[in-house]
């Protein structure tokens, strides 16, 4: 593959390899490669006859269907530019992802699981100086005879994705994609997870998250199946694991949890007898989850450190150590640069926290209506993040930099006591955030969901806890709040910190 190879000849090189092998599976409906390929072709026909032309600015907020995979690759095939959205979210995140990015086009479901995403969707173009054209594509897509078709995009360098970042620190940002660093970001993916033709592949995310082309470029690099789910749930989507034989199962960090629980239902049965490996990534992974699922469920667990920007930037590999595979991210493949820095951007030694730094093939072309802006003068990404690397090459991520809490001048990282209120037995899910406080510039304040029926907690209870667990003094929390839920996006179920600031200050 050339290095400005784009999506659409990935898909018509895999079609022409194995037309007849299958690569989505949903439900009883199976589409092979070569169906794929077909039905894009219509569909990007379609698409064209309603006025999408190369380059133009299409929005859409679809479920996980193989509908919604045919319409995005029938859109990689016109060249258009594409902006996926999250299914779930409303008028305030759809409305700021039409508005930044000026679609020209908008697609969405009609009304799904309850909701009319037509009316919001005509809500929000009306508070809009350039409305887009609503579509529906939900079972019907638009089609079309492949003659009408302009040829396919040549240049794999251009941006064509626009995808929304989660939101946690603050308003979600535009970032722009070309299918170059996509495809760089799936290639690597793959790599990492030593996978085979023989897989069998699931997606339990939505396929509007980055994660979605991420994992396409696998299917098309090995010509293997994925099963789509388009309502994850728990234990409603065991039954598609087992009838379709999954043997590597991707997802979320929440998502290692869920299978544990259906595991624990019956601990004397494999829950997914074919199952070989979880993998996944984009949050924390406490190293109990790791332990617990590699010995109660007797299988492999690859956890990996990505972000909208940068989809993979490190990932575990079946063959690292077991202290690896618990205690880190994993390893950055061949191709990505990690810098750990200072304030001002100069390297810091293995074993030393910094803040994580960025470049290579798959990192995205910056932001939109601000592209440079998130680059330092090596050209490298300024992610936020802060961990350190081991010799080995093994990146820890120890938190981010918003969440470092600066007590008394002395910084603090959420993480580490987050990890230790992890293995409390009161404590189901913690986050550990910083208050405006007076005295001290930040308090640290614990809060705390816990699992059904237990005793309630105190603050003295906590603090005496942590103390013999070694936390130091000056990082005991003063306050603790227990919530029935923490705040939580929908995407990862990602805790939105920012919400709890706000609740607690
Ligand atoms: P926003 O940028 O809008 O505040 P966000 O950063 O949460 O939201 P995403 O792009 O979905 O949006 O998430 C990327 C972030 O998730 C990373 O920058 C990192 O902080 C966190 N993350 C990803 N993988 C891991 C991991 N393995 N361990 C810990 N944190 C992770
Ligand atoms: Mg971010």
């Amino acid at each position: 593959l050339g290095a400005s190879a784009t999506f659409w000849e990935l898909i018509e090189r895999r079609a022409a390899l194995t037309p007849d092998r299958p690569v989505l599976i949903q439900d009883d409906h199976t589409l092979t490669f070569g169906e794929l390929r077909d039905r894009c072709e219509r569909v990007a026909a379609g698409l064209y006859g309603l006025g999408v032309r190369p380059g133009s600015v299409v929005a859409w907020q679809l479920p996980t269907r193989l509908e919604t995979a045919l319409l995005s690759f029938a859109l990689t095939r016109l060249g258009a530019v594409q902006s996926p959205v999250i299914p779930f979210y409303r008028d305030r995140e759809v409305g700021f992802a039409l508005r930044e990015s000026k679609a020209a086009f908008f697609a969405v479901p009609g009304t799904w699981r309850g909701f009319d995403h037509t009316a919001m969707a005509h809500r929000i173009a009306a508070d809009l100086e350039q409305p887009p054209q609503v579509l529906e594509a939900y079972e019907e897509l638009p089609d079309g005879d492949p003659a009408v078709l302009p040829p396919p995009p040549a240049d794999g360098t251009a941006v064509r994705w626009i995808y929304w970042t989660s939101g946690t620190t603050s308003d979600p940002k535009g970032v722009l994609h070309t299918d170059r660093s996509l495809i760089a970001g799936g290639s690597c993916l793959a790599h990492a997870l030593h996978l085979s033709a023989d897989d069998i592949g699931s997606m339990a995310f939505p396929f509007a998250h980055i994660a979605g082309p991420d994992y396409t470029v696998m299917l098309l690099l090995y010509g293997f199946p994925a099963v789509l789910f388009e309502q994850f749930a728990m234990p409603g989507a065991l039954d598609g694991y087992r009838r379709h034989g999954v043997t590597v199962a991707g997802g979320s960090t929440a998502f290692y949890s869920m299978f544990l629980t259906e595991q624990r239902k019956d601990p004397t049965r494999k829950v997914v007898p074919t199952l070989r490996l979880l993998a996944g990534g984009g949050a924390p992974k406490p190293p109990e989850i790791y332990h617990a699922v590699v010995r109660e469920m007797g299988i492999q667990l690859t956890h990996g450190y990505g972000m909208t920007e940068v989809p993979m930037i490190t990932m575990g590999a079946p063959d690292d150590t077991v202290e690896h595979l618990a205690e880190t991210e994993g390893r950055p493949p061949e191709g990505m640069e990690i810098r750990i820095t200072d304030e001002d951007g100069k390297p810091r030694p293995y074993g030393t926290d910094g803040e994580v730094r960025l470049r290579g093939e798959a990192v995205c072309q910056g932001y939109l209506n601000a592209a440079r802006d998130a680059f330092d003068a090596d050209g490298f990404l300024v992610t936020g993040d802060v961990g350190h690397l081991l010799e080995s090459g093994h990146l820890v991520l120890t938190g981010r930099l918003k969440d470092i809490i600066i007590r008394k001048g002395e910084n603090i990282s959420a993480k580490e006591i987050e990890d230790l209120l992890h293995r409390h037995p009161g404590v189901a899910d913690a986050a550990v955030i910083g208050l405006p406080d007076e005295e001290r510039g930040e308090r640290v304040c614990a809060v705390v969901e816990q699992p059904a029926g237990a005793r309630a907690l105190t603050l003295a209870e906590l603090a005496g806890y942590l103390r013999t667990e070694g936390l130091a003094v000056h990082k005991l929390p003063e306050q603790l709040e227990v919530v029935d839920a923490l705040p939580r996006n929908e995407t990862l179920r990602k805790v939105l910190k920012y919400r709890l600031r706000e609740q607690f200050s």
